[in-house]
């Protein structure tokens, strides 16, 4: 699941290619939300960090990485109390079940991957018992895969208005993964669907909900998840390198 053991060369070998690779990004980042009006600091750059190491993530977060996520509640707790999360963000961004959700609590600033009513009363019935209240996206299947979490594009606001009265959460926005085999254009007509629809519910100001991100875009897409109106792109293969699992 994790990166083995790394030699001392090995780890540096690593850290060359992270510290390229942060810096091509951010500046990719950086051009993408000025050509779409935006400021480059408007922008979260979330590191997928799955099966990556603990110095490698921690050299991301001293290289100026301020959010980090995670995929699996396993993983995350494994590494947890050795990460520098001082001035960064950790985050859950993979499938969530229902009965893990104790064990991220209080550890995660936010949960992207909320995709039943039944998960979202869980975070919140957790979040009170421990005096937290969680932020959470809603995870939408675009491309409405059999193999992907997430609701469908047009039960959005129906599952917003269920899970909107919870007391310990509070909806932040939506994420979504597009599927991975389409050609950009469509993928550019996901990610345009996607900022309409939080235009749309951004509009309506309803009660306990703050909408402010809207998280798309990975390695391969995040330059076309921003000028198509995100503001948060999860991008891991393209800091980290490919992932050895
Ligand atoms: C792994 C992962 C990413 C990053 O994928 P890359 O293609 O390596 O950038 C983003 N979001 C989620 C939910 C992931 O699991």
């Amino acid at each position: 699941m994790m990166e083995n053991w790394l030699s001392e060369e090995e780890l540096k070998a690593k850290f060359t290619v992270l510290e390229d690779n942060y810096k091509i990004v951010s500046e990719r980042v950086a051009e993408a939300a000025i050509k779409s009006g935006r400021k480059p600091e408007d922008i979260t750059l979330l590191a997928a960090t799955k099966t990556v190491s603990v110095p490698v993530i921690n050299r991301a977060i001293e290289l100026g990485v301020t959010c980090i996520g995670e995929n699996k509640v396993q993983e995350l707790c494994q590494k947890y109390d050795q990460l520098h999360l001082s001035n960064c963000d950790c985050q859950f961004i993979g499938h969530l079940q229902t009965n893990k959700v104790k064990q991220l609590i209080g550890k995660v600033s936010m949960i992207q991957s909320v995709d039943s009513i039944r998960l979202a009363q869980e975070i919140s019935t957790v979040s009170v018992q421990r005096g937290f209240v969680t932020s959470v996206l809603i995870e939408v299947n675009i491309g409405k895969e059999k193999s992907k979490g997430g609701i469908y594009f047009e039960q959005i606001e129906s599952f917003l208005a269920e899970i909107s009265p919870l007391s310990g959460i509070v909806v932040k926005g939506l994420m979504t993964i597009p599927p991975a085999d389409e050609n950009i254009f469509t993928t550019m007509r996901y990610f345009e669907n996607m900022y309409q629809k939080l235009v749309d519910i951004k509009c309506k100001k309803l009660d306990n909900i703050s909408i402010d991100y809207l998280s798309m875009g990975m390695s391969a897409d995040y330059v076309q998840a921003i000028e198509a109106g995100a503001n948060m792109v999860r991008v891991g293969s393209a800091l980290f390198g490919q992932r050895i699992y």
